[in-house]
């Protein structure tokens, strides 16, 4: 059974001092979850921080992005070892934003997918079309295209653990969702891909959904069966909503729980 995973993606925002604040609020307010993974994604400025504040907590941390490469004159980049000597327990992959805004291409996505390997970091890597694919009916077949060039290479040995997450571009930070159906689609979708690739340790990989993700919809986009948590960028900024959105999950959890006990 696959254990539900709220990742909070805070893209450009929160200062280290702001993160230990936000830390410390999120410890007091967490509610028991064993049903739920959750990590917080804070700028590469931050991690050291968030690492110190949620130690000893059920809250792992993970980083935004991640060199391919592992030294050298790379002016910028910060490679996997470095991540993981700072705390890191996950790094997010091919994000829309580091594809739209930074050119990032497959190819990189597949050879930080590799660096994330190296330094046994789980990825979560990030796939989705744009609105203007979607509305040519073109979704299923950028998925596949993201995934056979994205994972290439990869044997069901090295991808255990790994997290897929299913982020169409046009929901992305606009306050408009996928639907339950639209999103349990592509995902159905995207397993099935996995399973070809993967086998039957593809069963356990999970997969989930991020767009405007907000406590007053999470419940329903999370009570899909291939919908094993969200990525969550506005909603996790704040501590209240992403409690609810975290409760939403350990809610979903149970009942999926429930359902395997009764198989
Ligand atoms: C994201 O950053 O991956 C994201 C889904 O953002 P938002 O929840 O704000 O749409």
């Amino acid at each position: 059974m696959r254990k539900m995973f709220i990742a909070g993606n805070w893209k450009l925002n929160k200062t280290a001092r702001e993160t230990a604040e936000f830390a410390a609020s999120l410890r007091r307010a967490l509610p028991p979850a064993a049903h739920t993974e959750i990590a917080v994604f804070p700028a590469h400025t931050s991690l050291a921080a968030a690492v110190e504040a949620l130690r000893g907590s059920s809250v792992g941390v993970g980083a935004q992005d991640v060199a391919w490469e592992d030294s050298g004159a790379f002016t910028g980049e910060v490679s996997g070892a470095m991540l993981k000597e700072a705390g890191c327990r996950y790094v997010i992959i091919g994000h829309s934003e580091r594809r739209q805004l930074f050119g990032e291409t497959d190819k990189a996505v597949n050879r930080k997918l590799a660096a994330a390997l190296r330094h046994g970091l789980t990825p979560i890597v990030c796939v989705g079309e744009t609105l203007a694919e979607r509305d040519a009916n073109r979704t299923l077949a950028v998925l596949d295209w993201q995934l056979k060039e994205g994972l290439k290479g990869f044997t069901a040995e090295q991808a255990a653990g790994w997290v897929l997450a299913y982020e169409p571009v046009w929901a992305i930070g606009t306050g408009r969702n996928a639907t339950p159906q639209q999103a349990q689609e592509a995902q159905a979708f995207i397993r099935g891909f996995l399973i070809k690739q993967f086998g039957q340790a593809a069963e356990a990989m999970r997969i989930q959904y991020g767009g405007s993700v907000k406590p007053d919809n999470a419940a329903e986009l999370l009570s899909q069966p291939d919908v094993d948590g969200a990525l969550v960028g506005g909603a996790s900024l704040e501590v209240a909503p992403f409690v609810a959105i975290i409760l939403a999950a350990e809610r979903a959890g149970t009942s999926r729980a429930a359902a395997a006990m009764n198989r």
